[in-house]
């Protein structure tokens, strides 16, 4: 069976807990194409190299979780030539065989078009800071500035920008706690599966 799951929204919305957890209840594959980015950003050098060789071992990195390596991911993934180094990868990993969940910024618009099910996973820039700031700790502001200046780059891009799939379910996890983004994210994926 193939099913795909598509994902977006910007950082700190609460996409990968949400993926995770849609994985887990279906039994579906599940892709955080972010790290591929953090990955790409984090390996140094020549970023189309870096895309190209990628391998399981620089996506095993401990250190691509941090906000320094979300920033250096979100610097080269405007970057045309990194972007088409992923794509094949990542369409593979969505038309595997028992269903696969990604996440990112552009899996229901450029990567995945035919998902079966399309989520825009969201929250005001105040909120997304706040839960990221509780993560990393520091001055609330600048995480704050950090986030925003990502958003504004991920959007802003030519090439693949975050954007609201025309057919995707929005999901506005600003006033919801996990578990209920959690319970709309797999109703609408029930629903899709009949
Ligand atoms: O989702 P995450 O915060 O790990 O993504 C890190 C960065 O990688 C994003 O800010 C974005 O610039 C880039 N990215 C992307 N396309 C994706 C996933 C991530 O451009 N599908």
């Amino acid at each position: 069976m193939q099913f795909t799951v598509a994902i977006d929204g910007p950082a700190a919305a609460g996409k990968g807990t949400i993926s995770r957890a849609v994985a887990a209840r279906f039994g579906f594959r599940h892709l955080d194409t972010g790290l591929l980015y953090r990955a790409v950003g984090a390996k140094g050098g020549d970023p189309v190299a870096a895309a190209l060789g990628l391998t399981a071992e620089d996506l095993a990195r401990a250190d691509l979780r941090s906000m320094e390596a979300g920033q250096a991911a979100s610097r080269v993934a405007v970057i045309p030539e990194v972007r088409a180094a992923l794509v094949d990868f990542q369409r593979r990993f969505a038309r595997s065989d028992g269903g696969a969940v990604l996440d990112g910024r552009d899996i229901g618009t450029v990567i995945c078009p035919e998902a079966e099910v399309k989520l825009y996973i969201t929250a005001s820039a105040e909120v997304r800071a706040h839960r990221r700031w509780r993560e990393v700790g520091g001055d609330a502001g600048q995480v704050l500035a950090a986030l925003q200046e990502r958003d504004a780059r991920d959007m802003g891009r030519a090439d693949a920008p975050l954007r609201v799939a025309a057919d995707a379910v929005l999901i506005d996890t600003s006033a919801l706690d996990v578990d209920a983004a959690v319970a709309e994210a797999i109703k609408v994926v029930a629903q899709r599966l009949g």
